[in-house]
């Protein structure tokens, strides 16, 4: 995807969704950073239904080190990985509160030193908190940037390098949310939306998908053809018909 494109692309993406945000709910930093931990491997929907019920009770490091595994666990057990993730919440809770005054640190190598928080998690937290220019590459970024051909890549680092390279820096602080959510509602895993998609003549995916009403056409052609054809044999005298020829069915 050329230079043009790309400007184009996002151009396009900003006009649809001037202010593109995170879907999962929180209300400072350290909210945010214990949501994204949460949301490994689970729904936004999901974590957000956890910590409803959770950031009321306990929402600073202070006070979720006090309620400890044992209490944050029957708030995040709808969650994958409950267990791991309350070890993981506590742990970061203790570090944070023993090495940071209790803040998440705007830092990226004091934030992949906590318990449960990669890469992705810190560049989420530096992006969406911090406002910094960083590229959390998820699955549905990772399969947006290759189907495109916006920053195609291997690995997830790879993505992630050539995004922030390609990527116009005008659009580079959003970027994340508006790959993210593309993927997330249009450009699906198993059948993208290509017709409904808003980027589709600049995208070089070669497998687009079509209407699902040009797909009906299609299926009713074929049945109109071989109705046509049993009727054609039906009508043709047996003495004609073709010898060895198979009946339509
Ligand atoms: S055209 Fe299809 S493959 Fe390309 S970005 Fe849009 S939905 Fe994805």
């Amino acid at each position: 995807m050329n230079q043009v494109k790309r400007a184009e692309m996002f151009r396009r993406f900003k006009e649809a969704n001037p202010n593109p945000e995170t879907e999962l709910n929180y209300s400072s930093p350290f909210e945010l950073l214990i949501a994204v931990i949460l949301s490994a491997q689970a729904t936004d929907v999901g974590v957000n239904k956890a910590t409803a019920e959770l950031f009321p009770v306990a929402n600073t490091a202070a006070e979720l080190l006090e309620l400890g595994v044992e209490g944050i666990t029957p708030y995040i057990r709808t969650i994958g990985l409950f267990n791991a993730k309350a070890r993981n919440v506590i742990a970061t809770c203790r570090i944070l509160c023993e090495q940071h005054d209790g803040e998440v640190p705007a830092d990226r190598e004091a934030l992949e030193a906590l318990p449960g928080v990669g890469r992705k998690t810190a560049n989420v937290v530096l992006n969406t908190a911090f406002g910094e220019l960083a590229m959390a590459v998820d699955t549905h970024i990772f399969r947006v940037s290759n189907r495109t051909g916006l920053a195609p890549g291997k690995t997830v680092l790879e993505v992630e390098r050539k995004l922030m390279r390609m990527v116009p820096r005008e659009y580079l602080l959003d970027a994340h949310h508006w790959l993210l959510l593309h993927g997330r509602y249009v450009c699906l895993a198993r059948k993208p939306k290509c017709p409904d998609c808003l980027i589709r003549d600049l995208c070089d995916y070669r497998s687009k998908t079509e209407n699902e009403t040009q797909g009906e056409q299609t299926d009713t052609r074929k049945v109109r053809r071989k109705r046509e054809a049993i009727k054609e044999q039906e009508d043709t005298p047996v003495s004609k018909r073709a010898p060895g020829k198979r009946q339509v069915r």
